[in-house]
């Protein structure tokens, strides 16, 4: 563990945490939502810094991230914990699991033990340690990912700033619910290059009663990250009967269209999980209408993702729609595409590609 640097300290020995914008008021002793961030003898101790979970090598399609180096990979790792509890989470064995731990600690009046279990899990990796396994490994991505990265920020920013020091030429993305802290985002400008983020629904009861979330802070993040210049995609999982009615679809269509026509729109495919395991599986159909709905709304890149569709996880050129990246699960295949411009007219594509 290591001390947070996000927070501040409150005149009754409570902490606020102002990592994401549930800035959680901590007592002494106790954690915030997330249970990874907790309140040690007046100090806010970041207990997931150096603890990384799931560490894996994946196409960085598989984020997805579809405008981005498209054919790399990416070392992925996150850490317990999540500031979300969102009861469809695909991933709740990592996210949940720090809060699951801390109910049992504090059922067993044995809170200060948190820090030793949370080590339990996963693999002790300093910032150094990431970064030369992407050396050795030639990996030119890091992905923050499976959990929410804000509730690690520390760890993840150290490792971002190894990357630099050691000037590897290795990029940092993030894979987010939307929820950093203003001072968060601040420190992100320069350092995270490539950001997907939720965009879960339009809808702020679905928010709060799903997700023990607001919907606001999210957008705001959205409109924040692409003002600094980070490179954004946006993923929408449709859950059957929660988020999937046209109005809904169109609102986060032309929410997006909004900001930028050329930012990426993942429409994924929901499977039964945690506490919703009695939600049937997305209907393809239902994705398809989504697709329509969002190329209606005048996005140049929309995706349906979590099924096979070649013709709907392609990228046309938005000028004379030839195809220029044709994809296959989670394989790219440049057709029609050179130096980041469409080789049939010459078009720009968005996008980060080297
Ligand atoms: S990261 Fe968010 S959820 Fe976790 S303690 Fe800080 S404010 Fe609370």
């Amino acid at each position: 563990m290591q001390e947070a640097k996000f927070y501040k300290r409150l005149n009754d020995k409570s902490l606020q945490c102002t990592a994401c914008n549930q800035y959680c008021v901590i007592k002494e002793g106790d954690t915030g939502i997330c249970s990874v961030r907790q309140n040690v003898d007046g100090k806010l101790m970041l207990l997931a810094y150096g603890n990384a979970v799931g560490v894996a090598i994946d196409p960085i399609e598989k984020k997805p991230f579809y405008h981005f180096m498209p054919g790399k990979q990416s070392l992925s790792f996150g850490t317990l914990g999540c500031n979300f509890e969102c009861l469809f989470c695909q991933n709740w064995d990592m996210s949940q699991q720090s809060k699951m731990i801390r109910e049992q600690l504090q059922k067993e009046k044995r809170l200060h033990e948190l820090d030793y279990e949370i080590g339990e899990f996963g693999y002790s990796m300093s910032p150094n340690m990431i970064v030369d396994e992407c050396r050795i490994k030639k990996i030119p991505i890091i992905a923050y990912t499976y959990n929410e990265p804000t509730v690690f920020f520390e760890y993840a920013y150290d490792t971002i700033m190894r990357t630099k020091d050691k000037k590897t030429g290795i990029r940092n993305v993030f894979v987010s619910n939307g929820y950093e802290s203003i001072e968060v985002i601040g420190k992100m400008k320069g350092k995270v290059d490539a950001i997907n983020i939720d965009l879960k629904s339009f809808n702020d009861d679905f928010y709060r009663k799903v997700c023990h979330a607001r919907l606001q802070p999210v957008l705001d993040t959205i409109k924040e990250c692409h003002k600094l210049g980070i490179w954004i995609e946006i993923t929408t999982l449709v859950i059957p009967g929660h988020n999937d009615s046209d109005e809904e679809f169109k609102d986060i269509a032309e929410f997006i269209a909004s900001i930028n026509t050329d930012i990426p729109w993942h429409i994924s495919a929901f499977h039964p999980m945690y506490k919703m395991k009695d939600i049937p599986a997305t209907r393809k159909e239902s994705l398809e209408r989504a697709y329509e709905i969002g190329k209606r709304a005048g996005l140049h890149n929309v995706y349906i993702g979590n099924v096979m569709d070649e013709k709907r996880s392609s990228t046309y050129c938005p000028k004379c729609g030839a195809i220029v990246i044709r994809r296959n699960g989670f394989s790219s295949e440049m057709v029609n595409f050179k130096d980041g411009r469409c080789s049939s007219c010459n078009e720009k594509i968005a996008g980060i590609w080297e």
